[in-house]
């Protein structure tokens, strides 16, 4: 049976999986379908501290992995499918096995949100992507217009990093300002190959007979006017949802999904803590959620202390 097992491997999974790996409780780490989690899919990451020049999303990632392992972590390319939290030990059904365990911290994440259009599904991967940096250098983008929908950070980092590769980044977004901090908005709206369009939304991605991206509908929510934008790619950074579907019913949570906290990082599950974006739709910055995955850690080590004595 394992002591601790981590579900996820994001900022808040591998802070913890440290925490727990250097208190010689010898964690398995489990990495769900995204290892390293969201901030691998980031370019450059200059708010995290201790590094001055900024520092690659996949690089962090990769050397909190390393670190983690350094102490005894044991981190497995694996999917947890569902667990069962009714009786101890806990158990969780990982990639069709059982693994049995005394506590569990849940650290699943966030994923992308999607617009809820059915062009957008339809057309998911044949122009319509989530990630500029997994997807922006494709052939397909070079030197054409390119639409991002958002206004938040995720989106300003998006259309910024587009520049690099479309003729023209249009950013559409549902209200006359951005979400983004100050610093992103400013250098997003300085850039001359980036064109706001401000009060609208997307209606429908273009064009599903096609098969292929080639421009968005969009309605101006002011006006009601609607136009079209030819394009051949549209990046949708409008936020997240939390990885938490395997958990419905079983530990508790908001409306939107996201885990519920008492003390600390306990669930309402003894022995079950949880950190990260699954739990925090506040923050969401990888140093807090790297610092609730070390509160987590400290709880659970204290629980099993506190269960041996
Ligand atoms: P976010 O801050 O929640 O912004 C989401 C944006 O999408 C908002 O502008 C929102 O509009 C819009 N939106 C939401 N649902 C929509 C819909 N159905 N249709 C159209 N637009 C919709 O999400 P995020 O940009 O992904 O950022 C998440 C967190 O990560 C934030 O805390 C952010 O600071 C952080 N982050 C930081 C960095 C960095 O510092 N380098 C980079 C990326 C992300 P409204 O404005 O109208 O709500």
């Amino acid at each position: 049976m394992e002591k601790v097992v981590i579900i996820g491997t994001g900022c808040a999974g591998l802070t913890a999986a440290l925490y727990i790996a250097r208190a010689n409780l010898n964690p398995l780490v489990l990495t769900g379908l995204m290892p390293g989690g969201l901030l691998t899919t980031t370019s450059i990451v200059e708010n995290f501290p201790g590094f001055p020049e900024g520092i690659d999303g996949y690089e962090l990632m990769t050397r909190m992995q390393k670190q983690a392992e350094r102490f005894g972590a044991r981190v497995q390319f694996a999917t947890v499918e569902s667990v069962d939290l009714s009786k101890k030990p806990y158990s969780l059904i990982v990639d069709g096995e059982k693994v049995e365990a005394e506590t569990i911290i849940i650290a699943s994440g966030a994923g992308h949100r999607h617009l809820g259009l059915e062009s957008e599904d339809l057309l998911e991967k044949k122009g319509v992507t989530y990630c500029a940096t997994c997807d922006g250098a494709l052939p397909m983008f070079r030197n054409q217009p390119l639409v991002v929908v958002g206004g938040g950070d995720s989106a300003c980092e998006e259309a910024t990093y587009l520049t690099r590769f479309g003729s023209v980044v249009y950013l559409i977004h549902r209200r006359d300002s951005l979400r983004a901090s100050r610093i992103m908005a400013e250098r997003t709206l300085a850039n001359p190959k980036i064109k706001p369009i401000w009060d609208s939304v997307v209606t429908e991605v273009l064009d599903v007979k096609q098969d292929k991206v080639t421009g968005v509908r969009v309605k101006h929510l002011k006006t009601n006017a609607e136009s079209t934008l030819d394009c051949a790619g549209v990046f949708v950074a409008i936020g997240h949802v939390p990885n938490t579907q395997i958990f419905k019913g079983v530990v508790d949570m908001d409306e939107n999904g996201y885990i519920s906290r008492k003390e600390g990082s306990q669930t309402n599950v003894p022995g079950v803590f949880v950190a990260g974006d699954c739990s925090d739709h506040v923050y969401r910055q990888a140093i807090t959620a790297a610092g609730m995955g070390c509160a987590a850690a400290i709880d659970a080590e204290r629980y099993l202390a506190a269960l041996s004595q």
